[in-house]
Order: structure tokens, then C-alpha cells, then sequence
């Protein structure tokens, strides 16, 4: 659904802006009376967050008079070491979002193409509209699955990026390792691919690449990750890139300067200490995924594989009514046009009732 009601203006501003999509974010669940409402729009890790981060943003709070470490050297080092990479090869950003739009800026010239999969992220179509890049979008399968071998179809030679979303949001699967392998092999080594993993952490499926396994064979890949989700630290905005290091210095170049605050940067730090902690809420929320699956699919749903945080229900043309009808029950959930609802796992209580909507909802 592109929102495009810009005001006119006397000024004149760049033409490209009317192409830009606007970015429709999850309603916020209004209150009610009769029952608690949960938000299941978002994809957000419904747990709140743990002492020791709390305890590092407290601390982090007291100095927010002075501007943050603009290099994030202390967050890129802890990184660094997590993954068994240079300092060198992270660049972080506001979001992984903020960092999509540095990987336009540093790719793409006006006109220049960048091939992903439709339906995917929402944002894609609108950082690359603002960059006055072509968007070259390649239907996903039957499955909801990207098609590589269409994706490889779709590059020429004025493409400078592609963007794989493994699992895809708001579908669910992942691609296959073999099957981006295959793809790699048929992109131009100086083409851009950019592998988002904003839902690694949910994956359970063994046929799942190792990006960063990829990433050191092949110097045009990219891996991005966030702590919005699975860290549960969609509020505090830092997202990080593991790029070679060319890539990576153009990254930090393209960088908000102090972009990435102080408290986010301390949040995300306690956060990669307290990764076991955390893993227990991800384990919890997988299980009550699956639960979901199995009971949609069990009511009749031809609901596709999900890896990530949320299901999908391609609903086509029942999509506004299934939305409204989530909507009665106190669960909002995500619609996108008349393709289909995307519903977050969050608390226990908001898949018991989602199963409940489904299933009154098949009856009609
Ligand atoms: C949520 C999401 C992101 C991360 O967004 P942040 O800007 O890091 O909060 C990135 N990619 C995909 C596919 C997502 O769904």
C-alpha cells in the first residue's frame, strides 16, 4: 500500500520523493475496557528487557548531556568477537534500517537497480526510491519463497545491489544454502548482495545458510542483523553490517554522525553478554510459533513455513476482514493490502485468541 499524500510545495524538491512509499508501522493496540489488547503488528519481542540491560541504559542515562562514541568502538569490538571477524568489518547503524539506507548511499547512483524479492520488507522499496534507485522487485514463489534462480535473472548492468531477506518478513521461510550458493555463483562479483538476517536468531531450519560462513567466501556479501527482535531492542535503534572492509569504512562513511546513541550502544553491549539469558525467551517464543502453525494449519490454513518471529496467512482479498476481525477480538495484527496478515508471536494469551479468531473466522 504506497501512501504517497504529499503536500504540494513551493519549494522544489527532489522529484523522486513521489515515488517514495510510505512506511506503514503496526497500530499500536488501543486500550479497552472489556479485555487486554495486544499488539501482534510489529513483529517485537513481547518480553521487557532484562536487569542487566535495564542496569546499563540507567547507568548510560546519566551522560546523555555528551555526545556518544562516534566510532562505537566498544559495541563493533564485542561484535568483532562474537562473530570471529575485524573490528574493521562492522559498521552499525539506527536500525538495520538506518543501515539500508547506507547501503543504497554507498551503491547506488540515480538510476542504478537493486533486485530483491516482493513481497519482502516494506522498507526496501522506500530506501531505495529515496536513493532515485530502480527498484527491480521478483515476485516470491508458490511457497512465499524467494526465487533466486528469477532473482539472478533479474540483474544487469546497471544493477549494484540485491537484497536477499532470509527469513522473509512477512512470509516466514528462509532460503536454502545450497540454493544461494547457486545464486551467488551467477552474480557479478562486483554486484552488492546484502543478506538480512533480522530474524536469525528464530531460525530452526537446518537447511539455512551460515551468512557469515558466506560471507568470508565471497567479497560482494553482506550480512545485516538488528537488536530489535530477538534482542528485544526495537526502541533503542542499533542495527550492525559484517562487511569487508572496504564496504564496511564506506558504511561507517554513510553513518548518521552519533547516530547510534550512547544508551544503545551500552544496551547492546549488556545484551551480547546476556545472549543466554535472552536465548531462553527466543526458545519460548519458537515453541509458541510452532504452536501457531501447527493449530492454523490445522484449522485449514495454507499457512507457508515460518522461521522468524510472526506467521503469514495469504488471505488475498479477506485480508482487511480477517484484519478487522483480530481487530474486534483486541489483537492487532499487521494487514498488507489484500496479499495477506501477518501475525507477531507475543504472549501466550494473543496466540490462544488468534487461534480462536482463526477458527471463527474459517466459518464464515
Ligand atoms: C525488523 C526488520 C529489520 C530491522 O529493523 P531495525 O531497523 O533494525 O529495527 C530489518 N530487516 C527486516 C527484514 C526486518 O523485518
Amino acid at each position: 500500500m504506497t501512501d504517497s499524500t504529499s503536500p504540494t510545495s513551493v519549494v522544489r524538491l527532489r522529484t523522486t520523493l513521489d515515488n517514495v512509499p510510505g512506511y506503514v508501522p503496526g497500530k499500536p493496540a488501543a486500550q479497552r475496557a472489556d479485555l487486554t489488547t495486544y499488539k501482534i503488528s510489529s513483529n517485537e519481542n513481547p518480553y521487557p528487557p532484562l536487569p542487566s540491560v535495564i542496569k546499563a541504559v540507567q547507568e548510560a542515562a546519566l551522560e546523555i548531556n555528551r555526545y556518544p562514541d562516534m566510532g562505537v568502538v566498544a559495541l563493533r569490538e564485542a561484535l568483532a568477537q562474537r562473530f570471529g571477524v575485524g573490528v574493521d568489518e562492522v559498521a552499525t547503524g539506527t536500525g538495520s534500517v538506518g543501515l539500508l539506507g547506507q547501503l543504497l548511499q554507498i551503491t547506488c547512483e540515480p538510476g542504478d537497480e537493486v533486485v530483491y524479492a516482493w513481497r519482502s520488507f516494506e522498507a526496501y522499496p522506500i530506501v531505495i526510491a529515496l536513493a532515485g534507485a530502480n527498484g527491480v522487485a521478483v515476485p516470491l514463489d508458490s511457497d512465499s519463497r524467494h526465487d533466486l534462480t528469477a532473482m539472478a535473472d533479474a540483474i544487469t548492468d546497471r544493477t549494484r545491489l540485491v537484497v536477499v531477506c532470509t527469513p522473509n518478513n512477512p512470509t516466514g521461510p528462509v532460503v536454502h544454502a545450497d540454493e544461494l550458493d547457486a545464486f551467488l555463483d551467477r552474480v557479478p562479483d562486483d554486484v552488492v548482495v546484502v543478506i538480512d538476517e533480522a530474524y536469525l536468531e528464530f531460525g530452526r531450519d537446518h537447511r539455512a545458510p551460515d551468512a557469515l560462513a558466506t560471507y568470508r567466501a565471497r567479497q560482494n556479501v553482506v550480512v545485516l542483523r538488528t537488536f530489535s527482535k530477538a534482542y528485544g531492542l526495537a526502541g533503542l535503534r542499533v542495527g550492525y553490517a559484517i562487511a569487508h572492509e572496504p564496504v564496511a569504512a564506506a558504511l561507517r562513511k554513510a553513518a548518521t554522525p552519533f547516530g547510534v546513541s550512547d544508551i544503545a550502544q551500552r544496551a547492546a553491549i549488556a545484551s551480547l553478554e546476556a545472549y543466554d539469558e535472552l536465548a531462553v525467551r527466543v526458545d519460548a517464543l519458537v515453541t509458541e510459533r510452532d504452536r501457531l502453525l501447527t493449530g492454523l494449519r490445522q484449522l485449514g490454513y495454507a499457512v507457508p513455513d515460518t522461521q522468524a518471529n510472526f506467521v503469514w496467512l495469504p488471505l488475498g482479498d479477506r485480508t482487511p476482514a480477517f484484519a478487522a476481525a483480530a481487530e474486534e477480538a483486541g489483537l492487532v495484527v499487521r494487514p498488507f493490502a489484500t496479499d495477506g496478515v501477518r501475525c507477531s508471536i507475543g504472549e501466550v494469551e494473543a496466540t490462544d485468541r488468534l487461534l480462536q479468531v482463526a477458527a471463527d473466522f474459517i466459518k464464515r
